[in-house]
């Protein structure tokens, strides 16, 4: 590649809010086959609101959302936000939760008024010994609709099924469909319930699905698609993403993210639309082929 082709290609895309972070990663993204995006914040808007409350006898909405919330207001996690301001939306106050611990990929647990509560994914419980079977059945099928499973436990007792709903983004039906009419593989990449994940793969067209991926192992992921010399651009949002942005040969960090996710990137899309996707392999395509 001339530099000036690369300048030129690389000024277009900036208009467009798309921020190539070297010319390598310009010329890179032309020769990728696969594609493999995060689901939250980057097919989806990240921001989840809650769906369904389940409490169980004998606890009731009020106590779940208030138990539940507390420990909440402790996390950064994209769901703990629905939680805080469903419970202060129904006039809940929310006392203060003391040992708070986040644990990543599957939940957060704290202290609330004596009382340890521990929320996260079905896997979360399971790792806590903590049975969900008599939700399970409505986890499931809420979890079939698109929403996200969550469970609570006070004291080591299944206290309710709650459940968080994280809309797709308005482009990112067009983005795929692009991305698959230009030959490229999408898969999914989620730490969401496998059935979640599904259901919102299936909504998109996208066949393929790794759902219920731990942070640390969205690496190991990308690595896997891209054996066989396959060249992978990953798509993220997150902290949890800087290690696959880096292990992928195109990393694309997607909206305004997080500083980490953009240090780790190759491609920073300003928007949040999964469109730039495209968009930039398209400008990748031409600026090269203006070179030759
Ligand atoms: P992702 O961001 O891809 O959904 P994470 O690894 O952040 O993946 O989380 C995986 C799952 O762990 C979530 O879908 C949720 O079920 C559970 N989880 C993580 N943190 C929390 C939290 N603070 N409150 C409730 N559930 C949580
Ligand atoms: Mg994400």
């Amino acid at each position: 590649a001339t530099p000036t082709s690369v300048m030129v290609g690389t000024g277009r895309a900036a208009e467009l809010g798309v921020l190539f972070r070297s010319g390598a990663a310009l010329e890179g993204l032309q020769g990728t086959q696969v594609v493999a995006l995060d689901k939250t914040g980057t097919l989806t808007l990240g921001r989840p609101a809650l769906g369904e409350v389940r409490p169980q006898a004998p606890f009731t909405r009020a106590q779940v959302l208030t138990l539940v919330g507390a420990v909440e207001a402790g996390s950064e996690h994209p769901v703990a936000r629905a939680l805080v301001d469903t419970a202060a939306a129904e006039g809940l106050t929310l006392p203060v939760a003391t040992d708070v611990q986040a644990v990543p990929g599957f939940g957060v647990e704290g202290v609330v008024d004596g009382r340890r509560v521990q929320v996260g994914a079905g896997r979360f419980m399971a790792r806590l010994g903590i049975g969900t079977g008599a939700l399970d059945h409505e986890a499931q099928a809420l979890a079939d609709a698109g929403h996200t499973p969550m469970f609570a436990a006070v004291d080591g007792q299944l206290a309710a099924l709650v459940t968080a709903v994280d809309p797709v983004k308005p482009g990112t039906p067009e983005a795929v469909r692009a991305l698959q009419a230009a030959g490229l593989q999408v898969v999914m990449v989620t730490g969401d319930d496998r059935r979640t994940a599904q259901a919102v793969a299936r909504t998109l067209g996208i066949g393929e699905v790794r759902a219920e991926v731990l942070p640390e192992d969205k690496q190991r992921v990308v690595q896997e698609l891209q054996s066989g010399g396959r060249r992978v651009a990953f798509v993220g949002d997150g902290i949890n993403d800087a290690p696959a942005l880096a292990q992928a040969d195109v990393g694309v960090a997607i909206g305004t993210g997080t500083d980490v996710a953009a240090e780790s990137a190759d491609v920073i899309l300003m928007s949040g639309d999964l469109r730039g996707v495209p968009t930039a392999r398209a400008l990748s395509r031409a600026t090269l082929a203006n070179i030759r």
